[in-house]
């Protein structure tokens, strides 16, 4: 097993390629500390392939497929994977990305950091109680805040709001 700490300067262009920086970043370092924190065994346990492959593994799902894109019923989007809510249905917006889109996450919802793979820089960002990956955040995104937070519709799971009863 390759932990973090054992990576020389001389693999780590090895690595590159094979994608296990990318999955070693998304496993967490030394310094990343979680609330919920679960081995993988565990995760398996709890989610789907898909869903692990994009909140442990910091895979991306191919756009247009997840029934979120599409979505503007009122409610609120949770972590799948520890059910933090993450956004609510009134920053959701059409990015025509084929991603669930919004303009702002709720308050201490996420986690961000710097993420150089596919050599260049974005700002990946993650659930901040259970560090599930959720998506990237750029520069593009409507007014007020001019931010997308384009997130893989597998890693939230949608909770409508409660219907008043008539
Ligand atoms: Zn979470």
């Amino acid at each position: 097993m390759l932990s973090r700490r054992t990576l020389t300067m001389s693999g780590i262009g090895a690595l590159i390629a094979g994608g296990a920086l990318a999955r070693a970043w998304a496993a967490g370092g030394p310094a990343a500390k979680f609330e919920i924190t679960k081995t993988p065994e565990e995760w398996k346990k709890i989610l789907t392939p898909a869903q692990y492959g994009v909140l442990r593994d910091h895979g991306t799902e191919r756009p247009f497929t997840s029934p979120y894109d599409k979505l503007y019923e009122p409610g609120i989007y949770n972590c799948a994977g520890c059910d933090l809510p993450l956004f609510s249905s009134e920053t959701k917006y059409d990015s025509k990305t084929g991603w669930p889109s919004f303009w702002k996450p709720l308050d201490n919802a996420l986690g961000t950091k710097d993420d150089r793979t596919l050599f260049m820089l974005r700002i990946e960002y993650h659930c901040r109680r259970c560090g599930g990956h959720q998506g990237h955040v750029f520069e593009d995104g409507p007014k007020p805040t001019g931010l997308r937070y384009c997130n893989n519709g597998v890693a939230l799971k949608f909770v409508p709001k409660a219907k008043t009863p008539s």
